[in-house]
C-alpha cells in the first residue's frame, strides 16, 4: 500500500451501495439524481443518469405549473425514471462485479471474455454501448411499436428545405414538442390535427430519407418520440392517434382549468 500524502491534491470516499428509491414522486416532493439511485462509480454515468431525471421531470413540471398538462403528467416521471433507475443499477452493479480486482477468483473471466467479444462484435457493441449509457432508454410511446426510435431520443436529422435546422436546435428554442413530418400524402391533415397545440408543438419537415418507416413522429420536449405514425395506418385513425397522443402529454385544448 502506498504511503498516505500529507498533502493530497484531492480526497474522495465511495462505495459500491446500489440502492433505488420507491418513488421519485410524493406529492410536491420530487426526487432526482444521487437523491434517487446511488450506484458504483464504475461506467461514469452518474452525471448523466442526473440530466436524464432532470430533463424527463423539466418539461412536465413547466407544463403542469402553466396549467398546459393536468398534475397526473407528474406520475409518469416516477414511471419512467423508476425503471430506467432499475436499469442503471442493474448495469453498473454487472460492471461493478465483473471489475472486481480478485486474481484467485477466476469464475468471472468466462463472462468477462463474452462481454468483451460481445464488446468488439459490430452487431452488438452499440446496443450494449446505448445500454450501459442509458443512451438507449426507452419511455412508453404510441402508434407503431415497431419502429426503431419508438419511445427513444429522436436523432438530431437535418429539418427545413435546406436542412439548416435540427430537432435539438427546434426543442432548445422552444422547450415544447416538436411534430416532424416528412412530407407524405398526410402531412397535411396531420399537421392540421396537431393546430390546436400550436402553442406548445413545433410542426417542422424533414426530407422523406430521414424519416424512415414513418410517415411522421411527435417529439416530447425531452427529445423522445413520443408518437410513431405508419405509413400503413390510414389518414384519419393516424391523425386521431396524433390527437390522443397530444392529449396526453399536452392537454386537450381550452380554457385552463
Ligand atoms: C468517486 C466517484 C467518481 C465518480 N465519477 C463519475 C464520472 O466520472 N462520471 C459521472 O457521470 N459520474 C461520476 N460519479 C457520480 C456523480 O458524481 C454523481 O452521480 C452526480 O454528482 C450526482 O449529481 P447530483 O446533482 O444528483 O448530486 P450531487 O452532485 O451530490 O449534488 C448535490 C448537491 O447538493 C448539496 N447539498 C446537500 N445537502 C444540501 C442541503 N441541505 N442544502 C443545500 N445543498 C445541499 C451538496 O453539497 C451537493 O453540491 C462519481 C461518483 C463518485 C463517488
Amino acid at each position: 500500500m502506498l504511503p498516505l500524502s500529507p498533502s493530497p491534491g484531492w480526497e474522495g470516499r465511495f462505495g459500491d451501495a446500489a440502492r433505488l428509491v420507491e418513488q421519485f414522486r410524493a406529492g410536491r416532493v420530487l426526487l432526482a439524481g444521487d437523491a434517487a439511485h446511488i450506484h458504483p462509480p464504475v461506467g461514469a454515468i452518474g452525471v448523466n443518469a442526473a440530466i436524464d431525471d432532470a430533463v424527463n421531470l423539466g418539461w412536465k413540471l413547466a407544463l403542469v405549473a402553466r396549467g398546459q398538462a393536468p398534475d397526473t403528467l407528474l406520475d409518469t416521471y416516477h414511471d419512467e425514471r423508476h425503471a430506467a433507475g432499475e436499469r442503471l443499477l442493474r448495469n453498473t452493479r454487472t460492471q461493478a462485479v465483473l471489475a472486481q480486482a480478485n486474481g484467485d477468483d477466476d469464475r468471472l473471466a468466462p463472462i468477462r471474455d463474452l462481454l468483451s467479444e460481445l464488446a468488439e462484435s459490430a452487431d452488438t457493441a452499440g446496443p450494449l454501448a446505448e445500454a450501459i449509457t442509458g443512451v438507449g432508454t426507452r419511455y412508453p410511446a404510441s402508434g407503431d411499436p415497431g419502429h426503431p426510435w419508438a419511445g427513444r431520443m429522436v436523432p438530431d436529422i437535418p429539418l427545413g428545405q435546406d436542412g439548416e435546422d435540427s430537432p435539438t436546435a427546434v426543442l432548445t428554442r422552444t422547450a415544447g414538442g416538436v411534430l416532424l413530418l416528412n412530407g407524405a400524402a398526410d402531412s397535411q391533415a396531420l399537421s392540421a390535427a396537431a393546430r390546436p397545440w400550436a402553442d406548445r408543438v413545433t410542426t417542422a419537415h424533414t426530407h422523406a430519407h430521414t424519416v424512415e418507416r414513418a410517415h411522421a413522429i411527435l417529439v416530447r420536449p425531452d427529445g423522445h418520440a413520443a408518437w410513431i405514425g405508419a405509413p400503413s395506418t390510414p389518414v384519419d385513425a393516424a391523425a386521431e392517434e396524433l390527437r390522443e397522443t397530444l392529449a396526453r402529454w399536452f392537454r386537450r385544448p381550452g380554457p385552463t382549468p
